[in-house]
């Protein structure tokens, strides 16, 4: 079994969030079970520089629209995984986020950037590709790579099957009606059943629209994101595709996040040593200028500054929660309004509240092992990472009962399982009281081992979850062979949508600026 992944991050060398961790430890895992996956990502410069060695292995030509001619490169990460590097230097070698330019702005030409990347793993899954490898299997992650859906079921002649993966469902990858020639796309793409929305072009529809299976990173986001409340204006065609649609929970790099090995910390430690975790907390306190209280746990945010993450909340009780007492750590960046509210309430708190804004990989390993809670009060999380790193280091997560939070999280009021503190409102209200029943229980030592242990017993790891999209490549590629359908699917065009039962789209009344066209 061939399996491209095509993604437009991968840890450790480009990472915004989730989907950067996940390319960067799932292919292994799969590649373990004796899969072939080889990885198509952009060759940002963090890339080029890690792999200064790649080799030109192709140059997809005729790509159609404006797109140009890039070069694939091969390279091995260090795992053993063959990465295929698509270099195009006015698109990619670019400072800073992959995403946005100097400014804090998306790209202007972010759809040619990320349609290059899609139309690349379409050529890839098709009989145009020069290659000497095919994927059975062409594996998209979120909008950025969702197009690639589209071009695999508008191109002539025999395709792969494609598999669409949302980690998150807000990002749309919107873009004018222009782009559809740009991209290179015929003019039957541009309908309700194709790539339009609302009078834009998705990336995200796309995939969603035309992957051959979509899977989303857990079981309860997958049924989440079917109801209008959290479909995001996705819950009709996600009702509709209800049949291929299913939740794989995501697994974590227990290699790199490893409390006993980890090369962060002051001094490793696991379950059976768990005093050795108040080594880490003291290091930490003495880093961020905290002072050594020993009556007050010690709590902790890292995650992006953002209202999905319900950070809102935290700030607004965070006086209340400091009284409590207890101390605070947030490191995070994102919304102008959060980070400088956090920024404010370190002022006003210090020795008891300690804020970094930016991204650091080493002070976030650091907070793990050196924090007593860690708070994640998301309005929705398609997975989350930072519970399950909670979680192994023995820092009890207090989390709101939503998507990939309510399938791990179990909560303390369930003795025999219990590894953390689940709250259903997102209410200030509801979040206090969970955080109080935490401090509450870090009062009472052998109840807190106990949660502790519990946590550092779940198995996070990648396996489970890399079984389960084995078997989905399976289920996928056993199916009738595309090129036995022929172009079969594009007579479909002609049909009116109202006979395909998801005509509904234009008719959930939702406001624009609720509809999440920020991201264009
Ligand atoms: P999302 O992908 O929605 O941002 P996840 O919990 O799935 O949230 O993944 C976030 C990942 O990014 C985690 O690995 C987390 O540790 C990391 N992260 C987020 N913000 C920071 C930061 N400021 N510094 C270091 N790591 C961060």
């Amino acid at each position: 079994m061939n399996v491209l992944f095509a993604t437009s991050e991968i840890a450790p060398w480009v990472k915004t969030g989730g989907l950067g961790d996940v390319a960067g430890a799932l292919p292994a895992a799969l590649r373990a079970l004796g899969l072939d996956v080889r990885v198509l990502v952009p060759a940002y410069p963090a890339m080029l520089r890690n792999f200064p060695g790649a080799i030109e292995v192709a140059r997809p030509h005729w790509l159609g629209g404006l797109l140009p001619t890039p070069t694939l490169r091969q390279a091995v990460a260090p795992d053993g995984t063959p990465l295929l590097l698509l270099d195009y230097p006015p698109y990619f070698n670019r400072p800073g986020n992959p995403y946005l330019g100097p400014e804090g702005r998306d790209w202007l030409d972010n759809h040619l950037r990320f349609g290059l990347l899609s139309r690349v793993a379409a050529w890839l899954g098709s009989e145009a590709s020069t290659l000497d490898w095919q994927p059975d299997i062409v594996h998209c992650h979120d909008w950025q790579t969702g197009l690639a859906a589209a071009y695999l079921r508008y191109l002539p002649g025999q395709r792969t099957k494609s598999l669409f993966t949302v980690h998150n469902l807000a990002f749309k990858g919107l873009f004018d009606h222009a782009s559809l020639f740009e991209l290179g796309l015929p003019d039957a793409a541009w309908s309700m059943d194709g790539v339009e929305y609302y009078g834009y072009l998705s990336f995200l529809k796309a995939g969603l629209q035309h992957a051959d299976a979509i899977t989303t990173v857990s079981p309860a986001y997958a049924r989440e994101i079917q109801t209008d409340a959290e479909g995001m204006g996705m819950a009709d065609l996600l009702r509709h595709r209800a049949g291929q649609l299913s939740g794989i929970l995501n697994g974590i790099d227990t290699a790199v996040w490893n409390p006993a090995t980890d090369p962060h910390l002051v001094r490793g430690y696991n379950a059976r040593q768990l005093p050795a975790k108040a080594a880490n907390k003291a290091e930490l306190r003495a880093q961020l200028g905290l002072e050594p209280c020993h009556d007050r746990p010690l709590l902790a945010v890292v995650s992006r500054l953002t209202e999905q993450k319900g950070l809102d909340l935290l700030l607004e009780i965070a006086p209340q929660l400091l009284e409590l007492p207890a101390q605070l750590v947030v490191l995070g960046s994102g919304s102008h309004e959060l980070e400088q509210g956090f920024v404010a309430l370190a002022k006003k708190h210090k020795g008891q509240c300690a804020v970094r804004i930016g991204f650091d990989e080493a002070l976030a390993h650091r907070i793990e092992a050196g924090a007593d809670i860690f708070v994640m009060p998301s309005r929705f999380e398609p997975c989350g990472l930072n519970q399950l790193y909670s979680l192994r280091y023995g820092t009890p997560p207090v989390v709101r009962a939503t998507g990939g939070l309510a399938d791990t999280v179990i909560d303390a009021a369930d003795e025999s399982h219990g590894n953390g503190f689940v709250f259903g409102p997102a209410t200030t209200g509801a979040l206090l009281q969970a955080l109080q029943r935490a401090t509450t229980a870090w009062h009472n030592p052998p109840r807190w081992r106990r949660l502790q242990t519990q946590g550092m017993a779940r198995d996070s790891s990648w396996a489970a979850a890399a079984r389960q999209y084995a078997d989905l490549y399976r289920r996928l590629s056993a199916r009738i062979p595309s090129s036995a359908r022929g172009h079969e699917d594009k007579s479909h065009l002609g049909i009116p949508s109202s006979a395909r039962g998801h005509e509904d789209i234009s008719h959930l009344g939702i406001p624009s600026s609720a509809r999440g066209h920020e991201d264009i």
